[in-house]
């Protein structure tokens, strides 16, 4: 490896080195749960696969490296990274939080978190005035998604982050990099001091498994969700592991590939007459396309849109499709569209985060570009 390897060299060797035993290339699959040890407390560094797998171990090397995190922790799915995250915390902690995340993280605040003595507020992160005023003596983590499910908010991360530690230098600001990747933005290097993820989405690249990852350079928040993730176990497989590894090879590629794709959709979205609304950040017309461009390196493969018709149309565009799959989830090979309201997003109806019944959100695939967009005219126009 070079001594400063690029990101794009990174996600194909990061954490990984030919099988010793035999040459392969690829990181073997260890499916194994335990190790044999020489003599009790004697082994080659791994003694039970819930602590530790070497397939796994690859995937957490690979995954630091590309955050340009020092430690990395993988999980068996995105909740469960966020869900070790929120174990940190103590009774009568607060969390500042946006008006706008997935649905599965405002559930595990709202129903399971809040009920431990834990508040949430929920503000305008693009605000920087509602930042300062949501900070708290007692504020332990600002928790952001930039760009945002699903309304695709941009958050400043520099500002943010130093706004935060400004106010309380023990604040964590930990981001869901899950939309963006760290092949488009690099949190930790704009001042975050966790990121975490749905490996499901991007970084596996292929909708074909479901993990979480938490990267960090802070040893003693490592320390801390290391002993969790082993003391709680919510692990992923190694077949899994491998799978997350074998999409990262790619990520640049693709992500260079979604952001083109999604571009150009937006462009056709935004210039149909059937469309009311189009939220692309990469659209001058995104109250944060500045931001974007100033900290991202295109802007996704996500874009959110409402039709002038209203939500009773929404719901039927989304059977017209042939292209665009009705499902949840992003982030593959594949183009997706979803409506949040009654999909992702359910459990926010009722609530201040509550998304409108004619948000439709797609995921922009690979498939050729104009393909896509034929498949959307025809919906649009049935
Ligand atoms: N974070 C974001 C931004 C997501 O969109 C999702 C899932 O859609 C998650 C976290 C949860 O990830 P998982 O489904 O892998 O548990």
């Amino acid at each position: 490896m070079p001594s400063q390897p690029r990101l794009e060299t990174l996600a194909i060797h990061a954490g990984q080195e030919p099988d010793p035993a035999t040459g392969a290339i690829m990181t073997p699959i260890y499916q194994t749960s335990t190790y044999v040890q020489q003599a009790v407390g004697e082994h080659k560094g791994y003694d039970y696969a819930r602590t530790g797998n070497p397939t796994r171990t690859a995937l957490e090397a690979c995954l630091a490296a590309l955050e340009g995190a020092r430690h990395g922790l993988a999980f068996a799915s995105g909740m469960a990274a966020i869900d070790t995250v929120l174990k940190l915390l103590d009774p009568g902690d607060h969390v500042l939080a946006s008006n706008d995340v997935y649905g599965g993280t405002f559930r595990l605040f709202d129903k399971q978190y809040r009920k431990y003595g834990i508040t949430f507020s929920h503000v305008e992160l693009t605000d920087l005035e509602a930042v300062r005023a949501g900070l708290r003596p007692n504020t332990r983590f600002v928790w952001i998604e930039t760009p945002t499910n699903p309304r695709l908010k941009v958050v400043d991360l520099a500002a943010v982050a130093e706004l935060a530690h400004r106010h309380n230098p023990a604040i964590r600001v930990v981001v869901d990099n899950t939309f963006a990747t760290p092949y488009l933005q690099q949190p930790l290097a704009l001042g975050a001091d966790a990121v975490v993820h749905s490996t499901t989405k991007y970084l596996g690249g292929h909708s074909d498994v479901v993990g979480g990852a938490v990267l960090t350079s802070d040893q003693a928040l490592h320390e801390r969700l290391q002993f969790l993730q082993n003391a709680a176990g919510a692990v992923p497989g190694p077949m899994d592991c491998f799978l997350v590894l074998r999409g990262l090879k790619t990520l640049p590629v693709r992500m260079d590939r979604h952001g083109a794709n999604a571009l150009a959709v937006a462009q056709f979205l935004a210039d149909h007459p059937a469309v009311a609304e189009v939220i692309y950040p990469g659209l001058e017309s995104h109250p944060q396309h500045a931001v974007a461009r100033k900290q991202m390196r295109n802007f996704g493969g996500m874009i959110s849109f409402y039709l002038k018709a209203g939500p009773e149309q929404a719901r039927a565009l989304l059977t017209r499709t042939r292209l665009f799959a009705l499902a949840e989830s992003l982030g593959g090979v594949e183009s997706l569209i979803e409506l949040p309201a009654a999909m992702t997003h359910g459990s926010t109806q009722g609530s201040p985060l509550e998304v409108g019944p004619g948000l439709i959100r797609v995921s922009v695939g690979l498939e050729h570009v104009q393909d896509l967009i034929e498949d959307l005219a025809q919906a649009l126009t049935p």
